[in-house]
């Protein structure tokens, strides 16, 4: 479960997060949804712990993570870019975190196995990052960081370098990992098909602020605001 209270960051003298208020239950697969620059991609590296420090506070499972570095919040998370290392194999960059976390050999090889199994790339531990497709590339990013066990996955907009046909696929495939591991997650995107079809819950973010929290169903036929409105294209 995450808490975030009160949450107020800046980057110099501008304020782009303004006292964010939000609940995440546990094993929810929940959206920040929001048009370009509303925060989102900072709000969620907030919540792994990358870039200012934010006033308020982040609670996971009640603990405030506030003076915890990235790698001690137990929390994993996927780039836009994905972020594999080009001169490494397949099965490499998803052992990656677990050598930095000092896990005995033996159960690395298990634990990077299953994680490689859950996303149907068990048969291509030995290829290297530019013999892959986009697809297979972000289901090996996905694999790295299912590998370390996070209490809590962070995916900031995953699918966007995917083509419209794969982007619709791994929307599926996304959702049923999500669902047969139970793990809590934050899914940041622009799009809100892709945050209807997955998400249990949608926060609609705009220049900093929630403007709505709901089921996407319950947001979309009652909207709070103008904004929300438009966004969604409820608008009359
Ligand atoms: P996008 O969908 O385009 O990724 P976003 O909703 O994720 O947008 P953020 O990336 O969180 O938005 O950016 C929010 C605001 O903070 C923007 O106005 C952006 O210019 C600003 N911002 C983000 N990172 C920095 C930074 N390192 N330094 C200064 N300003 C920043």
């Amino acid at each position: 479960r995450i808490d975030i209270e009160q949450l107020t960051l800046s980057f110099g003298e501008t304020t782009v997060l303004k006292g964010i208020d939000l609940s995440i239950e546990p094993g929810e697969f929940f959206a920040f949804l929001g048009p370009s620059g509303s925060g989102k991609t900072t709000l969620l590296r907030a919540i792994a712990g990358f870039g200012p420090t934010p006033r308020g506070r982040i609670l996971i499972d009640g603990a405030d993570i506030a003076g915890r570095m990235p790698w001690q919040r137990d929390v994993g998370m996927v780039f836009q870019s994905y972020a594999l290392w080009p001169h490494l194999n397949v099965a490499r960059n998803v052992a990656y975190g677990l050598e930095e976390r000092r896990v005995a050999r033996p159960e690395i090889k298990a634990r990077v196995h299953a994680a490689l199994e859950l996303v149907g790339m068990a048969d291509y531990a030995l290829r290297y990052p530019s013999q892959l497709s986009g697809g297979q590339q972000q289901r090996i990013a996905l694999a790295r960081t299912i590998a370390v066990e996070p209490r809590v996955l962070l995916l900031d907009e995953p699918l966007s370098n995917l083509d419209a046909g794969l982007r619709v696929q791994m929307r599926q495939e996304l959702l049923q990992l999500q669902r047969r591991l139970g793990i809590t997650t934050i899914f940041v995107t622009h799009d809100q098909e892709e945050a209807n079809t997955i998400c249990d819950r949608i926060a609609v973010l705009s220049a900093g602020v929630v403007q709505q929290v709901g089921r996407p169903a319950d947001v979309y036929d009652n909207p709070v605001n103008e904004f929300v409105a438009r966004f969604l294209g409820t608008a009359n």
